[in-house]
């Protein structure tokens, strides 16, 4: 009986012990409804064009998500476990996990929410019409809104080579696409006011076609009984980029006007 206790004990002490280890061994590093960030949207705004996290890495934080490739080498868009790079050109391809980012921003998409915004309304009244929604504006969202898309106006950023300027300048030369009747997924967030400069305060879109042929990042719009699936994400992580540029750059003076001018 003491002997079958003994095995009983031990068997119990492998399986907790094994329950400790194991997750820690899978690709997932994040528990949902995570917010993870790659480096500051106020570095990237100052010229911060290089990072030294890759996309392996950041697959294990998450397969759903938006940011930019080193170089600020075009837009960066991620769905299903799948990161795509939109160049200047308009071109889709998909990214390397060898390819690093000086900010991008990913979760582990689980959406609890879906809000039907009916009839058809442009991406001004879309945000309008969500913030009227939304189950309180204190946690960042991502939202996924899937199907077809009468009207988008997108843009995306040429590779830069360094000494780099500052975003503002460098989105003078955005390259700008109009596309109608296009069906595809727009992947975004929307992170509060409080964290303006670590994130894009507000609404910030990308988007891929569904042949994943070309995309950007949404200046203008118009949607049509839009579907928008939404995850209220109540954990931030943030990591910082141990590059020598980040390190001396001057962080001290965040500018919040100039969000306006390059992402709107
Ligand atoms: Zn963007």
């Amino acid at each position: 009986m003491k002997l079958k206790r003994y095995l009983w004990i031990t068997i119990l002490t492998i399986t907790v012990l094994l329950g400790i280890i194991l997750p820690g061994r899978t690709q997932q590093h994040t528990s949902s409804h995570t917010l993870f960030q790659t480096s500051t949207f106020s570095a990237l705004l100052t010229g911060i064009y290089e990072g030294n996290t890759n996309f392996k890495e950041l697959k294990k934080y998450g397969n759903f998500g938006l940011g930019t490739v080193n170089y600020l080498d075009g837009e960066m868009i991620g769905l299903d476990g799948k990161f795509y790079q939109l160049k200047a050109d308009g071109v889709a391809s998909v990214i390397p996990d060898s390819m690093t980012s000086p900010f991008a921003t990913v979760t582990f998409f689980k959406p609890q929410t879906l809000i039907n915004l009916q009839g058809q309304i442009n991406y001004q009244q879309l945000q309008q019409s969500l913030d009227q929604r939304l189950p309180t504006k204190n946690y960042p969202y991502a939202i996924r809104i899937q199907g077809n898309f009468p009207y988008l106006k997108l843009r995306s950023v040429p590779k830069q080579t360094p000494p780099y300027r500052p975003l503002v300048d460098v989105v003078k030369e955005q390259s700008i696409f109009e596309l109608r009747n296009v069906n595809g997924t727009l992947v975004g967030f929307r992170t509060p006011k409080y964290m303006q400069g670590v994130n894009v305060s507000g609404y910030h879109f990308h988007f891929v076609t569904a042949n994943r042929k070309t995309g950007g990042h949404i200046l203008d719009g118009q949607f049509q009984n839009a579907k928008v699936e939404l995850d209220t994400l109540s954990n931030v992580e943030i990591n910082l980029p141990k590059t020598a540029e980040f390190d001396q750059a001057d962080l001290e003076d965040s500018k919040p006007t100039e969000v306006n001018r390059v992402e709107r």
